[in-house]
């Protein structure tokens, strides 16, 4: 089985602390799709015969695509590749984009699961966040997706946002719980550089919450989502059981995919390779038959050391018998060793034949994490 992302790089309007390839969206997707279609072309062996259980509409904004647009993508995907019928085809939504026609549109092309970038129900941080909806188109967008009869609906909450407190964030919970969605995926707000909050900080107008808070806002995540009735499955994202992301934890589970569009990246177990960021090049990089991605082979350290980050995060951890067999019994003894004093302080435990982070090695994934990449060769 593999998967399949296609990037959309256009947004209406750009958000504050956003570090994803975008530009801002043209009234002409032409020349962008002539060139998207070519690349499924040029790369449709990439996969091999694999067939492919998921495909995942994500950007910048899907939704600025029209509803014949994105079929036009998926019918082409349809000629190239095997995709299975039992399958997950998600397209990201911003919630001001969302009409009941276009979900209907979406819903007749067999798209399966709608992704919907919530953020925040307060319309103050919205503002902040230079987001594009407000609230009440949110609250409005969702319910009409409910409505609709898409069964797996997920949505994106932002937590650790400079002046939202602690009671803001559980309404934020609480509201969201209050619908029928099966999934959640929240992200602590980080500060890039070069995004406009990281040029706010870097000027002194912009002060990051303190660990404290961004603690206390962790754990009550964890909790209220717990008892929702939701798996925290991945350190940030939240399901209920049969609605987990397929597409997200075959990323983690190191199955091949095929990235599309300008900044995607590729995975086939054994290279990665990753797209021109920058639209005008991509179109005309593959218009004129020139090389538009760069591509590195990873050695058995990368591959150990990508395993070791993707897997855990999850609640599957790290599989000791998958260490074994793909990266030897030296990798076996690495991880073993290095487990026993994070298991000695309640930070790791041994689920049968998996080492997961309990809830408290959660709250320093990060740190854990880095003490298990292996350094490069010298
Ligand atoms: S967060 Fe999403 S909608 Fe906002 S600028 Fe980035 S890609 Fe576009």
């Amino acid at each position: 089985m593999a998967g399949i992302y296609i990037h959309i790089p256009f947004c209406r309007k750009l958000c504050n602390y956003c570090d994803f390839y975008h530009v801002i969206a043209d009234s002409d997707n032409n020349d962008f799709i002539n060139a998207l279609l070519k690349e499924a072309e040029l790369r449709k062996n990439y996969l091999g015969k694999e067939p492919v259980t998921t495909i995942y509409f994500g950007g910048g904004t899907p939704s600025v695509l029209s509803v014949k647009e994105i079929g036009t993508i998926l019918d082409h995907l349809k000629q190239l590749f095997v995709v299975e019928e039992k399958n997950e085809i998600t397209v990201e939504l911003n919630p001001d984009d969302v009409t009941t026609g276009y979900l209907y549109g979406l819903k007749d092309l067999n798209i399966n699961r709608i992704s919907l970038g919530i953020q925040t129900w307060i319309d103050r941080d919205l503002r902040k966040l230079n987001r594009r909806h407000s609230s009440e188109q949110a609250m409005v967008a969702l319910g009409d997706a409910l409505r609709a009869g898409f069964e797996n609906v997920t949505i994106d909450l932002i937590y650790g946002i400079p002046g939202m407190n602690l009671g803001e964030w559980i309404s934020n919970l609480e509201i969201s719980f209050g619908f029928d969605i099966k999934h959640l995926s929240a992200y602590h707000l980080t500060i890039e550089k070069g995004t406009v909050f990281g040029k706010m900080k870097e000027k002194g107008l912009l002060e990051e919450v303190d660990e404290e808070e961004s603690v206390s806002q962790f754990n009550t995540l964890i909790e209220k989502a717990e008892a929702a009735g939701f798996i925290q499955y991945e350190i940030s994202n939240f399901g209920k059981p049969g609605f987990f992301s397929v597409h997200n934890i075959n990323y983690w589970k190191q199955v091949n995919y095929l990235g599309l569009g300008p900044s995607a990246h590729s995975f086939n177990g054994y290279s990665r390779q990753w797209n021109v960021r920058d639209l005008k090049n991509y179109i005309n990089h593959i218009s004129k038959g020139k090389p538009f991605f760069e591509r590195e082979e990873l050695d058995l350290k990368t591959r150990f050391n990508e395993y070791i980050m993707t897997s855990l995060r999850t609640m599957w951890g790290i599989d000791l018998e998958y260490v074994e067999e793909t990266f030897n019994k030296e990798g076996y003894d690495y991880v073993v060793n290095l487990s026993g004093k994070f298991k000695d302080y309640g930070l790791m435990k041994l689920d049968k034949k998996n080492l997961v982070l309990t809830n408290q090695g959660k709250m320093i994934s990060d740190n854990i994490i880095s003490e298990f990449i292996m350094p490069p060769d010298k």
